[in-house]
């Protein structure tokens, strides 16, 4: 058949015009594509004659696509692309990540082979299979999935590009990408799926947030006080609060200063809690109680696990090593967590070393004097604590890196005031004077 003749039936079978359909077939076929893959390919191109003749289902808005969709095809345009390596049936295997929009919504999807897709693309998936990913649908894009890219980009409300601010992140993001500074990083060895393996760990930060990260592919830029672009991360969950991934994938460039921001998030209780776990957050809030296991405690000198009897889960019979603590329930009237204090903050607030309350529990004979003396000093009254919060099974904790009573500082009582001036975020229930 003549390139003539083929163009002819093309153009009759999808209603188009001929010369179009013709200029199409001369340039695939000027590219070496074979005359029967020419005409499947502006099939595709020209809509549903390619889809009937493949069996494919039909076009499906985005927002129509639930749970409990069969294969679709959906013409979307390509948000974000993530690139990722995972282990699938024990074999190692690249995938791509990310969402997709069209005028009605926004999907995330999975491509388990390369369609070479970039952020701005607009396509037409044709039967992509829909999986349920935590409750919500998602498009699989596999070998039996045709992609077709169209020149003309289809307009959607969402912005194109993994750009987010930390404070936007969220689990399971894909494809992100984000300008920070390098305010902690080690380098550990851990035990990894192939052996022993070296990672970087630490904390970064920009003008919204700090976030712990973890780096699987040292790579060299990133060092402490550094600032850096690094585009194509995910975003996992870790104690409680998201973690920047920086893989093999991730392109790392160094770039000028980021501005950090001094001050932790301020949120009411209710609000940290509900958003499942923050890194460095600053609450306000009432001590209500000091929980037992406050005070004198004591630790396993070889997992720092407390003890109780001298008798450790995992390491059975030990001498146990002194150390000082306090659980205090806060609460802001939203909700309340516990806030865990370390040795030194218990120090400060106990008002003596641990040599001073071993030795206050000795005179008493009794090592609840210690608790009980922080106790009274703590419960009733008005805090500002900051720190890490996570939200598990075993309830919200905040490990606090700052704790003070709120009178005591003019400086946050100003800003908050300010903050509450603003309509901030900060719950009315709070109160100024509790
Ligand atoms: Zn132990």
């Amino acid at each position: 058949m003549s390139l003539d003749d083929a163009a002819e039936d093309l153009a009759s079978d999808l209603g188009v015009d001929k010369a179009e359909v013709k200029a199409d077939l001369e340039k695939l076929v000027s590219y070496s594509v074979p005359m029967d893959e020419a005409k499947q390919s502006l099939r595709r191109k020209y809509g549903t004659g390619g889809a009937g003749d493949r069996g494919e289902p039909p076009e499906t808005d985005v927002a129509e696509i639930t749970t409990d969709s069969g294969n679709v095809t959906v013409t979307a345009r390509v948000l974000t692309v993530g690139k990722r390596s995972i282990r699938y049936q024990g074999d190692e295997q690249v995938i791509f990540e990310g969402e997709l929009a069209d005028e009605t919504g926004t999907i995330s999807y999975t491509a388990w082979t390369d369609f070479s897709l970039s952020p701005g693309d607009t396509i037409t998936a044709g039967n992509a299979g829909v999986r349920e990913w935590d409750g919500e649908p998602e498009l699989n894009l596999g070998e039996s999935t045709t992609v077709t890219l169209h020149d003309e980009p289809l307009e959607v409300h969402e912005e194109v590009g993994g750009e987010r601010d930390l404070l936007d992140l969220r689990p399971g993001d894909r494809g992100r990408t984000v300008e920070v500074r390098v305010l902690e990083v080690e380098r550990k060895t851990i035990d990894g799926r192939d052996g022993e393996t070296e990672i970087l760990s630490g904390v970064v930060g920009d003008d919204t947030a700090r976030l712990p990260f973890t780096d699987w592919d040292p790579h060299d830029a990133i060092e402490e006080g550094a600032s850096v672009r690094l585009e194509d991360v995910h975003v996992r969950e870790f104690r409680g609060v998201p973690s920047v991934n920086v893989s093999e994938f991730t392109t790392v460039e160094p770039i000028a200063e980021v501005e950090v921001s001094e001050s932790a998030t301020r949120m009411a209780v209710g609000e940290a809690i509900a958003s499942g776990g923050v890194f460095d957050v600053e609450l306000v809030g009432n001590v209500l109680e000091v929980r037992d296991g406050s005070g004198l405690i004591q630790r396993c000198p070889e997992c720092g696990r407390v003890v109780q009897n001298d008798q450790c889960r995992s390491h059975g019979a030990v001498d146990p090593e002194d150390d000082m603590r306090v659980k205090a329930i806060l609460d802001d009237g939203t909700d309340a967590v516990t806030v865990v204090l370390g040795r030194d903050l218990t120090e400060e607030l106990y008002g003596g070393d641990l040599e001073d309350a071993l030795e206050h529990a000795r005179d008493a004979m009794d090592r609840e004097v210690v608790s009980e003396a922080i106790a009274e000093t703590l419960v009733g009254r008005e805090y500002r604590v900051r720190g890490a919060l996570s939200v598990d099974e075993y309830g919200a904790n905040l490990d606090a890196s700052e704790f003070a009573e709120r009178d005591d500082d003019p400086e946050s009582r100003a800003r908050t005031l300010l903050a509450e001036a603003d309509g901030g975020s900060v719950d009315a229930s709070l109160g100024v004077d509790g």
